[in-house]
């Protein structure tokens, strides 16, 4: 089985994805997540290199039950 689908960001949502690694190379955070395929549901691994940080207005873990997507 294999995934050709265009992701449309519409359809991914925060509480789905999973963060696999962080990692560096090339002096640059990257971070690697899975995220289902809104289409064929399956399990995507996307790599994406951090260009921004700034101070969050959260504090972290995330309470969970603040994400529920019905
Ligand atoms: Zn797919």
């Amino acid at each position: 089985m294999s995934c050709d689908h265009e992701l449309d960001a519409e359809f991914l949502y925060p509480s789905d994805a999973a963060v696999l690694d962080l990692f560096e190379e090339d002096d640059d955070i990257h971070i690697r997540f899975a995220v289902p395929c809104p289409e064929c549901d399956l399990a995507l691994e996307l790599t994406a290199r951090v260009e921004e940080m700034d101070e969050a207005a959260l504090s972290l873990p995330l309470d969970d039950a603040e994400d529920v997507y019905d």
